[in-house]
């Protein structure tokens, strides 16, 4: 690669979500980006989540066309399409389509948060005796029942919250590689030297190129690449399903469920499943993204992803992470705990 053909562009905002790319022009391809918190963060807090939000965001228009992330789509759709009498109750179905991220304090002050799941809320009973019971009940979902037979509907904010400063630490760089993997830039310099051979400026990153950004994890194999180029059409099709790979076996939860198989070509029509299967199949939209990979052993088959979940376990949380216990909470992310199933 000659020197010459190199090129570092710089991204730049209004409030400083800076990416600086290095671009081999000849093969018009990232070679690095170099970028700070702001800019980490936002990968990062892709892995918290929830597949069903994931469905939900990248269904979106942007700049790159609405993708569907194959079956957890489809699960998504099904779930809205579903009848409400199948439900236990009116807030299952909000519950499902738009699943909470457990990590939201860590993700509140991100200076690009695309989730757009509604801040978590806190309801206590309407009725005064009742609350100044000790035990009272305190729920994250309105109008829910309370056992003194009031509703919870009375609005509070809990002053145990305590929201953190998103992921990484302030002053650090990382290098973020084209297919995502990213490491801490120890080297310092590299890309302000190379940076004299000419600046680019480009497009301002904002919420809409964030949500392009999670489209492009999930379809390209080289996400920065297409970012910086704003390719615009993809195929589709690429996309696999998140969900296959090498999930270690637990023969103490069993299920049963009956398949209807096309004898042709043992192509699965359909599976009929008693209810404690549904709920497990609905659950998977509350899952998030790094508690799948966990599950998963970092080997999903979205590459990229992958990636990003590998640089995210090899750096040192005392040097590069806000806190310790930090990288556990993002590497085995927790389904938000509203959601309780017996499997
Ligand atoms: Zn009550």
């Amino acid at each position: 690669m000659a020197l010459a053909s190199i090129e570092a562009e710089s991204i730049e905002q209004v409030d400083n979500v800076h990416l600086r790319v290095l671009v081999d022009k000849e093969r018009n391809r990232v070679v690095y980006a170099e970028a700070g918190k702001d800019f980490i963060d936002v990968l990062f807090s892709f892995l918290t989540l929830p597949l069903g939000t994931i469905a939900r965001l990248v269904a979106k228009e942007s700049n790159i066309e609405p993708v569907k992330f194959d079956s957890i789509s489809s699960l998504h759709q099904s779930v809205s399409d579903l009848d409400q009498q199948y439900l236990t109750n009116q807030t299952c179905k909000e519950m499902l389509l738009n699943p909470r991220n457990s990590m939201e304090p860590y993700c509140h002050k991100i200076k690009l948060n695309i989730d757009d799941t509604e801040p978590m809320q806190y309801f206590l009973c309407t009725n005064r005796d009742c609350r100044r019971n000790s035990g009272c009940l305190l729920s994250t979902f309105k109008n829910q029942i309370c056992y003194c037979g009031e509703i919870l509907s009375m609005k509070v904010f809990p002053n145990c919250l305590n929201l953190e400063d998103g992921f990484v630490k302030e002053n650090a760089t990382f290098i973020i590689c084209d297919d995502l993997y990213v490491m801490p830039n120890v080297s310092g310099a590299s890309l302000q030297l190379l940076q004299k051979l000419g600046v680019d400026s480009v497009d301002a990153i904002e919420e809409q190129t964030v949500v392009d950004l999670l489209k492009l994890s999930l379809i390209s194999n080289a996400p920065l690449t297409d970012f910086i180029n704003k390719n615009q059409s993809f195929d589709n099709s690429n996309l696999r399903n998140i969900l296959i790979g090498d999930m270690p076996s637990d023969e103490a939860r069993q299920m049963s469920v009956k398949i209807t198989l096309r004898k042709s070509n043992e192509q699965i029509l359909f599976v009929e499943a008693e209810d404690d299967f549904i709920d497990f199949i609905f659950s998977l939209l509350t899952f998030p993204l790094g508690g799948v990979l966990h599950m998963l052993q970092g080997f999903s088959s979205l590459s990229c992803v992958d990636n990003l979940y590998k640089g995210l376990s090899e750096l040192s949380s005392d040097m590069f992470l806000v806190s310790n216990g930090l990288k556990d909470k993002l590497t085995k992310p927790l389904i938000a705990t509203q959601y309780e199933l017996n499997n």
